[in-house]
């Protein structure tokens, strides 16, 4: 299965994203993810993308879709792949056609005063497990023990221009995908848990 997890910033991509992976054995890939271990390794990458990254606004696409294409080329992802922050522009949409054929898009829907709380409360581990102090008053990773801490993009000027960023250009790709019939809605306004249960059962 080639999966395209699509929804705005806060909508839960990433907490589905590492439950799908576990559940289904499905490759990972994550831009973001991509951007901030190189913005941490201080690479040429991550110095470029950061002047983006920091302002709320998006990367090149067409250094992203380098990195996906080339990522999507390793052996692991022969039997498929999950894009979690991928794609996020038309152009992104139009590029990944030419290079490979999705078989789900699951656009998680969520309202936007949840949004705005969501990522203010959002922290993160290196690993890929993100939380939420709401529900978890620990400053180290459950899983993997590693120090938790908040993205310098979760700050609320950076959200407000993040979310705009994603009306303009990201939703677009809802009609985009609900055209090629591929696309299914989830209610992503609920826990974690519950909004997982709904996507093993659309997975089955
Ligand atoms: P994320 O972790 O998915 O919220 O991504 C964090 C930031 O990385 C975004 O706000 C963008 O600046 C950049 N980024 C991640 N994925 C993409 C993409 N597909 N296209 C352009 N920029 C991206």
């Amino acid at each position: 299965m080639k999966i395209i997890l699509l929804g705005a910033p806060g909508a839960g991509k990433g907490s589905q994203a590492v439950k799908i992976s576990a559940e289904y054995g499905l490759p990972h890939i994550a831009t973001g993810d991509v951007f901030r271990a190189n913005i941490a390794k201080g690479t040429e990458l991550g110095k470029y993308a950061q002047t983006f990254i920091d302002k709320g606004e998006l990367v090149p696409d067409d250094v992203v879709v380098k990195i996906v294409a080339d990522r999507i080329k390793q052996p692991d992802c022969k039997n498929g792949f999950l894009l979690d922050g991928f794609p996020r522009t038309i152009a992104q949409a139009q590029a990944l056609d030419q290079l490979t054929e999705i078989d789900l898009v699951i656009n998680i829907d969520v309202r936007f005063e949840l949004i705005v709380a969501r990522i203010s409360g959002r922290r993160m581990c290196e690993c890929g497990q993100t939380y939420h102090i709401s529900t978890y008053d620990k400053d180290t990773c459950a899983k993997c023990g590693k120090p938790l801490y908040q993205r310098k993009d979760d700050t609320e000027e950076t959200v407000k221009n993040r979310l705009e960023v994603y009306q303009k250009q990201t939703a677009p790709l809802i009609e985009y995908y609900k055209k090629k019939g591929i696309l299914v809605d989830v209610d992503g306004n609920r826990t974690v848990q519950a909004t997982f249960d709904d996507i093993k059962e659309l997975l089955k």
